[in-house]
């Protein structure tokens, strides 16, 4: 375990709040443990790609692993399904058009995972773009969103179009204002360091890329992240702002007619970038 940044708490909306504890794994992923509000000693995973930190976690903490969230089939996310489960049964939901291990429950959008003894359950969303069958979990005032949307940056598009992932993001962006936003990577600092190279105006970018520098500086996790956060400064939530759409047509060299063109290239332009 490390030092989190402040929000360990989401709120659920009644008052009560959502207890999530990242977990660390390889070098920049987060594996996220959702507390269960009726008993806190019972906790979800979401993605757990390796099985060693998790059940290091669990056995420091006295945890029991109640259930798996997974997002998509990537090995970073799923790595350590098969070993969590030789020990322990706990149900598995995952994205109905990928295969992933522990023989999950299918979700796809308008479904619920539902794990009613904990007191939680999450909507499901389509988010494809990074994977094709890529799915994220939206419930208790927070979304799991694995690869799709980082704080300040998106997830590269392995398997999907920008036309899809222009849309996956527009459905997150859509969110209420105060949702946390837990992303499975630690990629803060270098998303706002491009997201300045596209909008160089941006105060609310500058500030947060100083604020995230000092948490890293901390050794401390730069997320959750909040939606409303995100639409003042990702750029991949912002095209159809003007001054990204400038950049993205000075970076082509020619006009772009609508989100999805400008995503598309500030999404080669970040894949490009050093700066
Ligand atoms: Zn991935």
């Amino acid at each position: 375990m490390f030092n989190t940044a402040c929000d360990d708490f989401a709120p659920l909306g009644s008052g009560t709040m959502l207890q999530v504890t990242p977990v660390r794994a390889f070098s920049d992923n987060y594996i996220w443990l959702i507390h269960s509000p009726r008993n806190p000693a019972s906790v979800v995973v979401v993605d757990p790609g390796d099985a060693a930190p998790v059940e290091r976690t669990l056995n420091e903490q006295g945890l029991k692993l109640a259930g798996v969230l997974i997002t998509h089939h990537h090995p970073d996310h799923v790595g350590g399904v098969s070993a969590l489960l030789q020990r322990r049964q706990a149900p598995v939901f995952g994205p109905a058009g990928e295969r992933v291990p522990g023989e999950p429950t299918k979700l796809r959008e308008g479904d619920e995972a539902n794990l009613p003894a904990l007191g939680l359950s999450f909507r499901v969303l389509d988010v494809p773009g990074h994977t094709a069958g890529h799915i994220a979990y939206v419930g208790h005032g927070a979304v799991f969103c694995g690869d799709t949307l980082f704080s300040g940056g998106c997830g590269r598009l392995f398997e999907g179009t920008p036309e899809q992932m222009s849309a996956s993001l527009g459905k997150l962006a859509g969110l209420g204002d105060d949702t946390q936003v837990y992303c499975a990577h630690e990629y803060t600092v270098s998303n706002l360091r491009f997201a300045l190279a596209v909008e160089p105006d941006n105060a609310d970018t500058a500030n947060y890329l100083e604020e995230c520098r000092a948490r890293r500086a901390r050794d401390e996790a730069t997320v959750p992240s909040v939606i409303r956060r995100e639409r003042n400064v990702n750029p991949f939530l912002r095209c159809d702002r003007e001054t990204v759409k400038q950049a993205a047509e000075a970076r082509a060299g020619r006009r772009l007619q609508n989100q999805p063109e400008v995503f598309a290239v500030i999404r080669q332009w970040k894949d490009a970038f050093r700066g």
